[in-house]
């Protein structure tokens, strides 16, 4: 059987750092030499590749320049490699692996995220399992096709949808979450997948989008917010699109002042997303009188949409050319495996 081909494309962040033994400072992995400084990658039987960003960044300042060139690299070697390994930043990776969810359509082969909470040249590193799981899930097949065909995100023991993850904990080595939609696998003695929910995806021929829209905007609601305040926000004319996160099942002040800036935005062309500010659970708009304006004003009910996720599909809906009847459309549509909708309730 021929050897399986991995692209592992680093961005940067905490797995990419080395620690001298003697000063204890840090410095970067040399990527190129990858096996050199970790030999048991040598024991994987694959062919195993890197691809970097020019300039490695810490993912906080991540951009769409970033998205833009990531989806390239995979573009670029789809039909190269088996699958790719993304290094990344734990900061920012659920917003990437949302934004690539997006960009990348029909995608049939794995692009696993995956990073560290501490640098992979230190003893405790829990870098090295992370790589090494990740790589074996982007090489796994079944019936000969790749288990994973989406974006995912690996950590600590389990398999997440790129775009239903957040990073919940800056302490723990257990650092992500998928709120609102199962584990796809789960890494112990064995790695156990759980072959309903993965995407297999139609013979549609793979497709990259690298069209964004960056005039979008976040706001997250709270009490005693002054009508300057959101003014400052909702009167912004160059924005195209903004999530609002609201109290529990989609919930926000009844206040005209805050009413009337809400209907204007949206009436001047702004699409707003309401999204929860609960950790689980989803919006539904109509449930209390506190929401029932909102959704009257025109904001579209996001759902269990992660904040992640919302703020990345906003970007991807809004740099198609769409009518605001498509584009409503395609908010409130499962596109990526993203949100669930009522009847998947
Ligand atoms: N600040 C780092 C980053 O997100 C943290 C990490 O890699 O985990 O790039």
């Amino acid at each position: 059987m021929k050897q399986a081909s991995i692209l592992l494309i680093y961005t940067g962040g905490t797995i990419g750092m080395m620690e001298d033994p003697i000063t204890g400072g840090l410095s970067a992995l040399d990527f190129g030499h990858l096996s050199d400084q970790m030999p048991e990658l040598k024991r994987f039987n694959l062919t195993l590749h890197v691809a970097a960003l020019e300039q490695p960044i810490d993912s906080s300042d991540v951009n769409l320049d970033s998205w833009i060139k990531i989806a390239s690299i995979v573009e670029e070697n789809e039909s190269l490699y088996d699958g790719f390994v993304v290094l990344h930043g734990t900061d920012t990776m659920a917003y990437s692996a949302s934004a690539l969810s997006f960009m990348l359509e029909n995608l049939k082969k794995p692009v696993i995220f995956t990073g560290s909470q501490l640098p992979i040249g230190k003893l405790r590193t829990d870098g090295k399992e992370n790589l090494i799981s990740a790589i074996e899930i982007a090489a796994a097949r079944r019936d000969g096709r790749s288990v994973i065909q989406e974006v995912a995100v690996f950590f600590q023991s389990r398999l997440f949808r790129g775009n239903r993850v957040h990073k919940y904990n800056t302490e723990n080595f257990d650092a992500f979450e998928s709120p609102n939609f199962p584990a796809l696998a789960n890494v112990g003695i064995h790695i156990f997948y759980h072959h309903h929910l993965l995407y297999t995806n139609n013979a549609e021929a793979f497709r990259v989008h690298k069209k964004m829209c960056s005039d979008v905007g976040l706001l997250k609601i709270f009490p005693g917010m002054t009508p300057a305040f959101v003014e400052s926000i909702l009167g912004q004319t160059q924005l195209k699109g903004l999530v609002l996160e609201t109290f529990g099942s989609g919930n926000g002040p009844q206040a005209a002042w805050f009413l009337d800036a809400i209907k204007d935005a949206i009436q001047s062309g702004m699409v707003i997303l309401n999204v929860t500010q609960c950790n689980r659970g989803f919006v539904e708009q109509g449930r209390y009188s506190t929401s029932t304006g909102l959704a009257k004003a025109g904001v579209l009910g996001g759902a269990d949409l992660t904040t992640e996720a919302a703020l990345t599909k906003l970007m991807f809906v809004l740099g198609k050319e769409l009518t605001p009847i498509e584009a409503q459309q395609m908010l409130l549509t499962p596109i990526r495996g993203e949100l669930t909708t009522y009847s998947e309730l």
